[in-house]
């Protein structure tokens, strides 16, 4: 029996879009052509080489990802990449600026302090991260190895709407949690990361895309898996990659083409995220956004409503009513609607209609 889906809110892992999930379904058991599962594969077959081509190739296009970068599909979430990112690019200068917009900043900072001495080029924590710092505000220190900040905050629900001008020193960013929601200018970048769970395919692959000159850094010393240049000149083939993953990366690259590129994802966002923050904003006296406007994330919605037993008696009646996940990560309590590219716009305008109704009866 065929069950009915519901609306996934969750941060991550999260919705993927349903064409997708069709498509893998239809072809878990064989694998057209191939006679046997992608799961069953092997990462030397000519078939991998062909998805884990494909899916390069199609983000390269999508993304317009310039020659001089590789593409690398990784393992051990976005969380190695706070290690990762230390550990192979400070070797020249032992010192490196991180910007600090929130909890998963926070876990990159710690991570590197590990590994050289940090500066924290801008915060916002003394505002509980409702804003994201504006270019002015940066303390950069020009001989830094690096520049670290993460686009999209998750928990707290800001994101930033510029990327930020750091002079020669190369800009790394975790873009776990926006990555592909709008067209990016990767050329600004040094180094781009991002877990696969939020926006581009399942857990356990984590996207790392990489400026080449950047290799030099990585020391032969590093732990062969830490070493992002062996990854590189392996095609990330150096050991066994997520296959099924990078196989469903593909699947959503073809789905976001099929769409009309990030262009037409980034407005298909825009509109959706439009619709809730339009009726937050309209029942501001009952439902209450918790950043600030200018910072407001395309992708994570976190709100508050007068009290917490409201906001517990919402979050039952939502989940039986088929909206899952709304509720709002621990250091931020209340609620929170993560709208992914793969999350349908009538599911916002649902859960608007929801949220209209509940206020009313309460
Ligand atoms: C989810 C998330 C992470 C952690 O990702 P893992 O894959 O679980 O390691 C890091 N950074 C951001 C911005 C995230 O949203």
């Amino acid at each position: 029996m065929q069950q009915q889906r519901v609306y996934n809110f969750s941060a991550g892992p999260a919705v993927l879009p349903e064409e997708v999930l069709k498509e893998a379904q239809e072809h878990l058991y064989v694998l057209p052509g191939v006679g046997m599962s992608v799961l069953e594969i092997s990462h030397r077959s000519k078939t991998f080489d062909e998805i884990i081509h494909n899916a390069e190739a199609l983000m390269r296009e999508l993304l317009n990802v310039p020659e001089n970068y590789h593409i690398l599909f990784l393992q051990g979430g976005a969380t190695l990449q706070f290690s990762m990112v230390p550990m192979n690019l400070m070797t020249t200068k032992n010192k490196a600026d991180y910007i600090i917009t929130g909890y998963w900043s926070q876990k990159a900072l710690k991570e590197a302090k590990k590994v050289g001495t940090i500066n924290i080029a801008a915060t916002t924590e003394s505002e509980n991260f409702t804003r994201i710092p504006k270019q002015s505000e940066l303390k950069l220190d020009p001989d830094a190895a690096y520049v670290h900040y993460t686009s999209n905050n998750t928990i707290f629900g800001t994101q930033w709407n510029y990327i930020p001008e750091v002079g020669n020193v190369p800009l790394v960013c975790d873009m776990s949690s926006d990555f592909m929601c709008r067209p990016v200018d990767v050329s600004k970048f040094a180094l781009i990361y991002a877990g696969a769970q939020k926006n581009i395919g399942p857990s356990g692959v984590t996207v790392v895309i990489i400026r080449k000159d950047m290799l030099e850094r990585s020391s032969d010393s590093l732990p062969i898996y830490l070493n992002y240049k062996i990854h590189a000149d392996n095609f990330s083939l150096y050991n066994t990659p997520n296959c099924f993953g990078i196989y469903i990366i593909g699947l959503v690259m073809k789905w976001i083409k099929n769409k009309g590129g990030l262009k037409t994802i980034q407005k298909m966002n825009e509109e959706k995220a439009k619709i809730l923050y339009d009726f937050l904003d309209e029942n501001s006296d009952y439902y209450r956004g918790t950043v600030q406007k200018d910072s407001r994330s395309l992708m994570n919605i976190p709100f508050r409503l007068p009290n917490e037993e409201l906001e517990n008696k919402l979050i039952a009646e939502a989940t039986k009513a088929g909206f899952s996940g709304l509720k709002g990560h621990k250091s931020v309590g209340g609620l929170r609607a993560s709208i992914y590219n793969a999350f349908p716009k009538k599911g916002v305008e649902d859960l608007v209609e929801f949220l209209k109704e509940f206020r009313k009866k309460n």
